[in-house]
């Protein structure tokens, strides 16, 4: 990987090792959302209901290797698919690049510290699995 490839290199140009290295590993995208309504009126809701197999105290996938076989509903994000993903938070370093903005002073490409992203406070306070959820709207956070 070369020295600060996310400033020099488009997403296109990035190498698989460089793409991987941009996730920043918050898990947000490990959250569920849901869109109510049409057209003008369409709202994007961001909830506290982790994905069942996110440890939601470090952000990060309980079983990575065989998270497609374990949650059906999983997708890569891929070069190809990244217009389609409108709904990453907006700390999300795919966003940020995609929108021409520069990462964040805790992503750990600039800070060298993988603690930084939790010791920041970007890491979703207070997960649920969505197991234990029967009402999705008790647990919204935000909405676009
Ligand atoms: S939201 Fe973006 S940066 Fe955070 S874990 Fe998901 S892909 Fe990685």
């Amino acid at each position: 990987m070369r020295n600060h490839f996310w400033q020099t290199k488009s997403l296109l140009e990035m190498n698989e090792a460089e793409w991987e290295a941009l996730c920043d590993g918050c898990g947000k995208c490990c959250y569920r959302k849901y869109i109510q309504g049409h057209g003008k009126r369409q709202k994007l809701y961001y909830t506290r209901i982790a994905c069942d197999l996110l440890d939601v105290k470090t952000g990060k996938c309980g079983n990575y290797p065989e998270r497609f076989k374990l949650e059906t509903d999983c997708t890569k994000l891929t070069k190809k698919n990244l217009p389609d993903f409108h709904w990453l938070p907006q700390t999300c370093a795919y966003r940020l690049i995609y929108e021409g903005k520069p990462l964040p002073h805790w992503h750990p490409l600039i800070s060298g510290d993988p603690n930084s992203v939790k010791n920041a406070g970007i890491l979703i306070a207070d997960g649920v699995h969505e197991k234990d959820v029967i009402d999705w709207f008790e647990f919204v956070i935000d909405a676009c």
